[in-house]
């Protein structure tokens, strides 16, 4: 256990410990980001019936052909007999020389199989006429099925509407609506607990005495854990002290998922792990080899039917993101059932020579940005894993590889993007600015 594991290897040893969470039918409206356990059918064709594309008038194609009796002077004329508009049914089947006014979304009457624009019709009254009819005069012909849908063209009755794996997003609303799916089958919202560990701090609410800081990683993992879609348990801050330790961390393992943060390095205080050994956890990792998070602590609490995973996260803001990106945002989205719940990387190019003098792979901030290229990443200035303003000036995490010192301009390299995004904008000229000139800085670019 006391070698470092590598990240990929660490994080295939924490994802085969999760148990995916029972499933709940929920509201769809509820659901976002949630991802569907059972495809969803069409309960109907889609659409119900064949229906008008455009408003016009409803015909028989066949009565509009050169040779058509209807031909008057290179147009035709119909009798309109009818008026159709969105949600009105015709039982009477259209009669060789007959149209019917419809509007978008109506039903076409039995017999018409094509619709005329309006804007290529003309109604007509034939004053000579000895009893008025409305008669529409046609100046084009159309072919059978133009401007109209027909039935279950889009989606016919028990066809899959969203498999399942689907990671629901606001505009899936519509179609579930459309075929009447008000409740989906997800799995239930992971629970997560928040201990954030340390003498020092104090809530942000507060003013900081002499020596103190303010918790930044309690609020920062409450709002991640809330946008992966877990529910969280904030514990607030426990001082370095076994018996006040041990006492939350028992409050906090009866969620799904306990992440503490700090005391997880070498320090006299760092009494995290002792704790959490203390009250049954089982050590998984102790230290994975990457840059920031190296003292990344990984545990289980397994009880008769539950286990709850436990993450003691390194105290910098900046460790303690990159190892809930690398490691317990992957939990929760295999706790959730997702098809894919490791990071995904993006090959993004380098807009400029890089050099890194670190042993271990590192996740560098950098700030992502959209071309007509492609991606492009610039990796921002970094002052090293306290540097908590950084937070601000990155959208993604550069993955730079142990052992290699140098990337050149125009090298693709693997970019995870953070929640949020924000890709181009203000913060791509912000990152833009870090770099004239550039600055040698304590992180881990060493020019
Ligand atoms: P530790 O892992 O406890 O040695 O903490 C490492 C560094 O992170 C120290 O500078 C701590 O003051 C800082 N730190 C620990 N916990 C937090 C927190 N919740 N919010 C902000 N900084 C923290
Ligand atoms: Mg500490």
């Amino acid at each position: 256990m006391s070698e470092l594991l590598p990240v990929e290897e660490a994080l295939r040893r924490v994802l085969e410990l999760v148990r995916s969470k029972p499933l709940e039918r929920r509201e769809v409206g509820e659901s976002m980001g949630r991802v569907l356990v059972q495809p969803v059918l069409a309960d109907r064709d889609l659409p119900p019936w064949t229906k008008s594309m455009m408003d016009g008038y409803a015909v028989r194609a066949q009565d509009l052909r050169p040779d058509s009796p209807f031909r008057r002077q290179g147009c035709w004329e119909l009798q309109t007999v009818g008026e159709l508009t969105a949600g009105q049914v015709c039982q009477h089947p259209l009669e060789p020389g007959q149209a019917v006014r419809i509007m978008t979304g109506a039903p076409l009457p039995p017999g018409a199989d094509a619709v005329v624009m309006v804007e290529y019709t003309e109604s007509v009254v034939h004053a000579q006429d000895p009893q008025p009819r409305r008669l529409v005069r046609i100046k084009r012909p159309v072919q059978p099925g133009e401007n109209v849908l027909p039935q279950g063209a889009v989606l016919s009755q028990g066809a899959e509407v969203l498999p399942a794996g689907w990671v629901l997003r606001p505009q899936d609303a519509g179609l579930l609506a459309e075929v009447g799916a008000t409740q989906v089958l997800v799995a239930q919202a992971p629970r997560v607990a928040i201990l954030a560990t340390g003498d020092e701090l104090v809530p942000a609410d507060h003013t900081p005495g002499p020596g103190q800081i303010r918790n930044s990683n309690g609020p920062m993992l409450e709002a991640l854990v809330r946008q992966a879609g877990g529910v969280p348990v904030c514990l607030g801050i426990a001082q370095d002290r076994f018996d006040l330790l041990t006492q939350l961390i028992r409050q906090g393992l009866q969620s799904d998922l306990l992440l503490l943060t700090g005391g997880v390095s070498k320090g006299i205080r760092d009494l995290v792990p002792e704790a959490l050994c203390h009250l049954g956890v089982q050590p998984l990792l102790r230290g994975v080899a990457l840059k920031p998070g190296k003292p990344l602590w990984v545990g289980v609490h397994r009880r008769n039917a539950t286990s709850t995973l436990v993450f003691g996260l390194p105290g910098n803001p900046m460790s303690t993101l990159v190892c809930f990106e690398l490691f317990v945002r992957p939990v929760l989205r295999a706790m959730s059932r997702h098809p894919q719940p490791r990071p995904q990387f993006l090959p993004a190019r380098l807009d400029r020579p890089w050099q890194h003098a670190g042993s271990r792979t590192t996740f560098h901030p950098a700030w992502l940005t959209a071309t007509d290229q492609g991606w492009i990443v610039t990796p921002v200035r970094w002052q090293g894993s306290a540097d908590i303003q950084v937070l601000a000036r990155a959208n993604a995490l550069l993955r730079l590889e142990q052992g290699r010192p140098r990337w050149d301009e125009g090298e693709l390299v693997p970019v995870l993007p953070l929640p949020g995004g924000q890709l181009g904008g203000v913060g791509a000229a912000e990152a833009e600015k870090e770099h004239t000139p550039q600055t040698p800085n304590a992180g881990s670019n060493q020019p």
